[in-house]
């Protein structure tokens, strides 16, 4: 039986709707619609793919303001975040509504005959996706899996389902298919799980928390079901006293306080060429002095909102006992789930405030000798998501942006996420890669065909 689970309002700590959580019958009945509906969607010309992910598009981007809104709401998301996430799946959808016209299989020089490849669809494809970034990442993942011919079904984390719900809507408004494209609101351990254990989902896509993904992996393993995973981070910036100081600082609390720093990619390791640590922590105190952190649903110019959760909050403000706060911004003083932007500097790099992923507006800063010193300092982790190189020094940016163990790394800016180029992390941070323009192939077996001459 389903149950019914009350959404919050992050920014006053109040229920504002309810949602009901599918149980495993209702799963399992996903997942087998999902199946019924495979083999007439795999059998739709590409062309016509093509046209249902553009016309999905076009019902995002009409209804951009609500999804938006409705993002400010449910996770405490700034306006000008929320509009860009819902563009972001715009977007994503119309990038991947030619990859079906173009998912081009190899013709291979053999002896003895003809060979070619083929790009088959999976089947079932599970979908998880985790709180921070509700909207973006369901695009990710189901943009390029329906591209790719697989019917999916999405399960959106227990405190941020109301977006992906309205998503599933627009698609079926659009014209998929019954059963093609299936969110399920529930329980990680009931539904996502279910996807993990259900012999019919070929592949589970997941997003969210290291431990989630190791064992996720674990249970693929049963089934050598295909599995990526995008996990955690903690990503180093990089600047060097050659850097345009100014810029480095401006950008460096939004590099890791966006979202309020619930962002697998925040840059929340600050490492600081030693001769200009002091000036820079003077710059970057001015830039979160002055950072707007309000209230979302009122303050349409608010640049940061709440934590998520009261849980999440206090797992954040656990991270700040006993340590140096050298700055801090402001933040609202009301029941939301509120932590002032704060940087701090942490008795050493053994520290847990500089080793584990904190998930919330909280930095750590360190100074650096040399260039291997700060490379050293930034592999030191075993996470490898994203980085950021301030330098004006090219040869410096290309062997540093080389030398770090992640998978995104941005010179002169902190931004990780251009739908173009591929994502994904080294080391505990993932495991495959989304986004760019392989990704459908990702959601597809290689086949190899033979005809014999004779
Ligand atoms: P989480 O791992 O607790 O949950 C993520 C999703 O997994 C949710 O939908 C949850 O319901 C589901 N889940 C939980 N237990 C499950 C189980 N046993 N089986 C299957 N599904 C299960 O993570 P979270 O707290 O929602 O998200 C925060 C984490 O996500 C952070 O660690 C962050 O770094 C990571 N993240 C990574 C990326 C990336 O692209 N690398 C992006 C966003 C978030």
């Amino acid at each position: 039986m389903s149950t019914t689970y009350a959404v919050v309002d992050p920014t006053t700590a109040q229920p504002f709707t309810e949602v009901q959580h599918a149980s495993l019958e209702e799963t399992d009945a996903a997942i087998e619609a999902a199946h019924a509906a495979f083999p007439a969607w795999g059998a739709v010309a590409p062309a016509e793919r093509g046209r249902l992910l553009r016309r999905f598009a076009a019902l995002v981007d009409e209804h951009l303001e609500e999804l938006a809104r409705l993002e400010v709401r449910n996770a405490g998301h700034t306006l000008g975040n929320a509009r860009w996430e819902a563009g972001n799946v715009r977007d994503v959808l119309t990038y991947y509504s030619a990859a079906p016209e173009r998912l081009l299989g190899r013709q291979i020089p053999v002896p003895g005959g003809l060979d070619v490849t083929f790009h088959e669809p999976l089947g079932v494809v599970g979908i998880i996706v985790p709180w921070n970034f509700p909207m973006p990442i369901a695009g990710w993942g189901m943009a390029p899996a329906l591209a790719a011919g697989n019917c999916v079904v999405l399960k959106p984390a227990e405190l941020t389902p109301l977006t992906a719900i309205r998503l599933g809507e627009l698609g079926r408004e659009a014209g998929l298919p019954e059963g093609v494209l299936t969110v399920v609101p529930g329980e990680g351990p009931v539904v996502g799980e279910r996807f993990v254990t259900h012999p019919l989902v070929r592949k589970v896509a997941f997003t969210g928390s290291t431990a989630v993904g190791k064992r996720i992996m674990r249970g693929c393993a049963d089934q050598v079901k295909r599995v990526t995973l995008e996990l955690g981070g903690k990503s180093a910036n990089i600047v060097f006293a050659d850097a345009d100081l100014e810029k480095a600082a401006a950008s460096a609390p939004y590099a890791v306080f966006d979202n309020a720093g619930q962002d697998c990619c925040a840059r929340s390791r600050i490492l600081v060429q030693r001769s200009v640590y002091d000036e820079f922590l003077g710059r970057m105190e001015q830039a979160v002095a002055a950072m707007r952190v309000t209230d979302p649903t009122s303050d349409e110019a608010s640049e940061m909102g709440p934590l998520i959760s009261a849980r999440q909050k206090e797992r954040v403000t656990g991270y700040l006992d006993g340590v140096e706060v050298a700055f801090a911004g402001t933040a609202p003083d009301t029941d939301g789930f509120w932590v002032p932007p704060t940087v701090v500097v942490p008795s050493g790099t053994d520290a847990p405030v500089w080793r584990e992923e904190v998930f919330g507006p909280v930095v750590a800063v360190l100074p650096f000798d040399d260039e291997a010193d700060a490379v050293a300092m930034a592999n030191d982790s075993d996470y490898g998501l994203s980085g950021s190189v301030y330098t004006r020094d090219l040869g410096r940016a290309l062997r540093v942006a080389r030398g770090v163990d992640a998978g995104n790394l941005s010179v002169n800016s902190h931004s990780s996420v251009r739908y173009w180029t591929p994502f994904g992390g080294f080391k505990s941070s993932g495991l495959g890669r989304e986004l760019g323009p392989d990704a459908p192939n990702a959601f597809t077996e290689e086949k190899n065909v033979f005809f014999a001459d004779a």
